[in-house]
């Protein structure tokens, strides 16, 4: 990894739910952010999420009478590394009647590791083998199968891995994957499939099936990996260095969100925790 990219460690600058803060505050400005600016309200259907973080009670107490009352209809936004305003609301659960089965954050298991610790870079959702995995946001699928290193967020090269399965015929052990482009600056990566019934160019509104829980690739057993890049985004998480030894994995990812940042409440999915999802166990 460059010294550049190193510098660009650790990822996340800023708590997401303060980025949402502010994200909302440029969304009701509709101009450069003004500095202190923070609203309070229009992010306040997050109660019962994991991660214990509340955008509302993260704004200073004295900005509730700066925000208009319209802030409770405006979407989610994040502010990119690019400083430029994301709308990351629309999105759904794309497995219901699910429980998560582990959370985006520090796990022993990670194949990445930031901050030192290894890490899971999505959300896994599990509920029975078959399940109907649902499009989580509207967009245009750009992988499905496979064959997605090019569209997976890898950072620098995967040339060498991809011939490391050529070679190996190692393929058919990967996880069956969709990429969709949510049209919004962002990516969902969906994984392990039983099935996928989507192909690449295909036009999907959130809630359209496109395939079915399973287990392919490295899982233990039948869920939905669910993460979310930008690929404008130049924070990275490393690749377990022992992986990029082994099997010629790129040395790092384009940095991941967290995807209960921009989840409605479990409630709307009828998700609920799994034992020991919450404390990366
Ligand atoms: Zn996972």
């Amino acid at each position: 990894m460059s010294a550049a990219a190193r510098a660009a460690h650790p990822a996340i600058h800023l708590p997401v739910p303060i980025l949402l803060a502010l994200g909302a505050a440029l969304l009701i400005a509709g101009q450069p952010l003004a500095a202190g600016i923070v609203p309070s309200s229009g992010m306040g259907d997050r109660s019962g999420m994991g991660g214990g973080v509340d955008a509302v009670s993260s704004g200073p107490p004295s900005a509730a009478s700066a925000s208009p009352p319209e802030a409770a209809t405006i979407g989610r936004g994040v502010i990119d590394d690019q400083a430029t305003v994301v709308d990351l609301s629309g999105y759904r659960w794309p497995l219901e009647h699910a429980r998560i089965t582990q959370a985006f954050g520090p796990a022993s298991d990670g194949l990445f590791v930031v901050d030192g610790a290894r890490f899971h870079d999505g959300l896994d959702l599990a509920n029975f083998c078959g399940a109907r995995i649902l499009a989580a946001h509207d967009g245009v699928v750009i992988g499905a199968g496979r064959h997605v290193l090019d569209v997976s967020g890898w950072a620098g090269d995967v040339a060498a891995y991809g011939a490391r399965l050529d070679t190996k015929q190692l393929w058919g052990t990967l996880a069956l994957t969709v990429v969709i482009d949510d049209g919004n600056g962002y990516r969902s990566l969906y994984v392990h499939f039983h099935r996928v019934d989507v192909i690449v160019g295909q036009v999907v509104h959130a809630g359209d099936v496109i395939g079915l829980e399973g287990s392919t690739g490295h899982a233990t057993g039948c869920h939905l990996h669910y993460s979310l890049y930008s690929p404008r985004a130049t924070s990275l998480f490393d690749t377990n260095p022992s992986e990029v030894t082994r099997s010629y994995l790129p040395a790092a990812e384009i940095a991941r969100i967290d995807p209960l940042s921009v989840m409605p409440p479990l409630e709307a999915g009828w998700i609920t925790w799994g034992w020991g999802a919450r404390d990366g166990s």
